[in-house]
Formats: C-alpha cells, structure tokens, sequence
C-alpha cells in the first residue's frame, strides 16, 4: 500500500435498480484505524453501498480498491478473504448453534482468519466466554450482536462494514457497542464503517462521516459539522 493511501477507496460508484439510481457516483475513502459514519435519511443508498462494497452487490460504474488493489469485479467471497467483513442490519447467525460454532463459522471466511485457539481470545474480548457453549437463539439481542460482531473479527479483517449495529439494543448495549468498535479500531487497526439510525452513536464514534441523499454525497467531513449544513438538515426533513 502506497504512503497515505486510504484503505478501501470507491470512486465514483454507480448503481441502478431498473429505472432507480441509488447509488450517482459516489466517492468514498477509509484509512486504517477511522472509523467513518455514513447517514443518511432512508432509501438514500447506505446499505446499497455497504452491499457494494462487500460484494453483495456489483456497481455498474466507477471502481473500489483496497490496499490499492482493483476488486471492482471481484466475488463477495474472494473480498472476504483480502480482508473485507461485515455485519448485517437483521442479524445472520446460526441460531441453533453454540456461540463458539458461529464464531468458527467466521474463520473460514478470510485467509488472513485467526487461529483456532485464538478464538477464545476473540470470545473473551467481546465478554463472550461465559456464553461460548450456549446456543445463540437463546440469548438475548444484545448478545447476539456481539456474537455477529465477533464472527465477522473472526476472520481478522482489515475493513469491517457495521451496518445498523444499535438497533434494538438498549442505552447500556449502546454504550458496550460504542466502546467495542473504539477497541477494534485502536486495537485492531480495522478501517470501520458505521450505518446507523442512532445520531448519537454515529456522530459521536466517528472520526468523520459522509451524509447520503439520493445517492449522492451532500457532506462529508467532521461528525459535528453535519448537522450544520442546511442541504444536510433539509435532507432529513424530507423537503
Ligand atoms: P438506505 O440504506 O439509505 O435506507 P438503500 O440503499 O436501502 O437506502 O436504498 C436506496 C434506494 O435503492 C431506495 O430507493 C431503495 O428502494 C432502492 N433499492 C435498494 N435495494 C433495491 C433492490 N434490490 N431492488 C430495487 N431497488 C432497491
């Protein structure tokens, strides 16, 4: 990787559904260690993007690039192994496995995957080791997330796509969230991208955020300046 050259770079990304155009062109850049908040009101595009960039979904224009390496066209599959996890706003865990299985699930995904025997290091940073052996259904939603959190570090990503994280969690989840992504960041090195609905958690983790309307970018820098702009207050009004 070049000096200074961000993480994941998408550039001018386009994606059209029939007659809609969800994504118009646009720029995105993630170094490691920033965590980037991207809002925006509904059917703005955030999850379209975030689909992109995992490969969910294949933009029709522009290019994405990680450690400057092209993986426009590259399988969902073979960006998971260079590196690229994410979690999924309704939570896609195996429920009637153990904690530990759906965790080992995660190894298989990345070349660069932690070790077996790491996995009970992975367990016991998300304060899962007293739930490792019960089966995921059983626990409540807060516990789920973090068991969907750790499968996706399982693989030891370099870029990690959070999207909705906080729904249905409680202010005290919300607060363990908030200082579980500041750890995999500092401690992890990952480039994180955060979706959600919670303006007090995307604005107050993020190193900066991107605001979407459209599909197009009407802001991007400092959390606290977002809400100053009047493009990006009138976006979500809805005027
Ligand atoms: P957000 O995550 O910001 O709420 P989405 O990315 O889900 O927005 O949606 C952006 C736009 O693309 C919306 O108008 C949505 O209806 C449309 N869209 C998303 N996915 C599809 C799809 N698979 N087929 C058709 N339209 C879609």
């Amino acid at each position: 990787r070049e000096a200074g050259a961000p993480l994941l770079r998408v550039t001018g990304a386009v994606k059209r559904f029939s007659g809609l155009t969800a994504l118009d062109g646009v720029d995105l850049a993630l170094a490691a260690g920033e965590v980037l908040g991207l809002i925006g009101p509904n059917g703005s595009g955030k999850t379209t993007l975030v689909n992109c960039v995992s490969g969910a979904l294949r933009i029709d224009q522009g290019e994405i690039r990680l450690d400057g390496r092209d993986i426009t066209r590259a399988s969902r599959a073979s960006r998971a192994k260079s590196g690229v996890a994410r979690t999924f706003q309704n939570l896609k865990l195996f429920g009637e496995l153990s904690v530990r299985e759906n965790v080992l699930v995660g190894l298989n995904a990345s070349s660069g995957a932690t070790s077996l025997k790491d996995v009970e290091g992975l367990l016991r940073s998300l304060r899962l080791e007293e739930v490792a052996r019960e089966v995921v259904s059983n626990l409540s939603y807060g516990t789920q997330r973090r068991v969907e959190i750790a499968r996706a570090l399982a693989g030891n990503p370099r870029v990690l796509l959070l999207d909705e994280p906080a729904a249905g969690l409680n202010d005290g989840e919300t607060a363990e969230l908030r200082e579980l992504i500041d750890e995999i960041r500092s401690e992890r090195g990952c480039g994180v991208l955060v979706i959600d609905h919670d303006m007090n958690l995307v604005l107050g983790i993020s190193d900066r955020v991107q605001v979407l309307d459209e599909g197009t970018v009407i802001y991007e820098g400092e959390p606290q300046g977002a809400f100053k702009q009047q493009r990006v207050v009138t976006a979500y009004l809805g005027a």
